[in-house]
């Protein structure tokens, strides 16, 4: 069976943050399909995203060129607002594959608080960072009931970047070198995007 796995954002813009977490989850874990997957809009973010769903999908398009097993995905962008993951998840998993959804190190703090988490599970399992084996068995002691024995762990030190320190960067006229790809980089140069704070 093939192993898919979903990772959903706002990647406004993507970074290397996220694109470690993937490149490490698709090795660890052995993904045959990884796909980074805009939202529209996220139900928990009191702001749209800057970019449009359309630039932050060329942003994501551009990052993961060359890396065979890293995907767009548009199914989000491509339906109605807010994006609820259980949506997106239910809809990867359709096409028979074992599916992972991936959560990183803030975003599995809501995860008890998004629509439907046990309605996930029963078409994922979860995948999340952790920076240590003894992180993991900590981590996995204090899961909420239902999530015991759905979480993966992907071993790795969290790069500290985050897409609000590139955006307040770049409307200081601040470097961002080397925290987002080149690629991104100049995208969001020809685009003029997020000048402003
Ligand atoms: P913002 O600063 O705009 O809130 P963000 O950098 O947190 O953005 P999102 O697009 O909101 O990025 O995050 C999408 C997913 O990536 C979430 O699951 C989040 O936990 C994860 N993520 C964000 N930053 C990192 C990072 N540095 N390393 C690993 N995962 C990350």
């Amino acid at each position: 069976m093939i192993r898919k796995a979903v990772f959903g954002g706002s990647f406004d813009p993507i970074h290397i943050g996220h694109l470690r977490f993937a490149i490490e989850a698709q090795e660890q874990l052995g993904f045959d399909e990884l796909i980074l997957e805009p939202a529209k809009r996220s139900p928990f973010k009191p702001q749209p995203p800057i970019a449009s769903a359309q630039l932050r999908f060329e942003m994501v398009t551009r990052a993961v060129e060359g890396l065979p097993n890293l995907k767009p995905g548009r199914f989000e962008i491509d339906g109605p607002e807010p994006s609820y993951t259980v949506k997106t998840v239910e809809h990867y998993a359709e096409n028979d594959c074992d599916l992972w959804l991936m959560v990183g190190p803030d975003a599995i703090k809501h995860f008890a608080a998004w629509r439907d988490p046990e309605q996930i599970l029963q078409s994922a399992r979860i995948a999340t960072i952790s920076r240590s084996v003894d992180a993991i068995e900590e981590v996995a002691k204090n899961l909420p009931l239902p999530w015991r024995g759905h979480v993966d762990f992907v071993l790795m030190e969290p790069i500290s970047v985050s897409s609000t320190v590139i955006r307040t960067k770049i409307a200081k006229g601040l470097s961002v070198r080397h925290l987002l790809p080149a690629e991104v980089e100049t995208l969001i140069a020809q685009h003029g995007l997020y000048q402003k704070v």
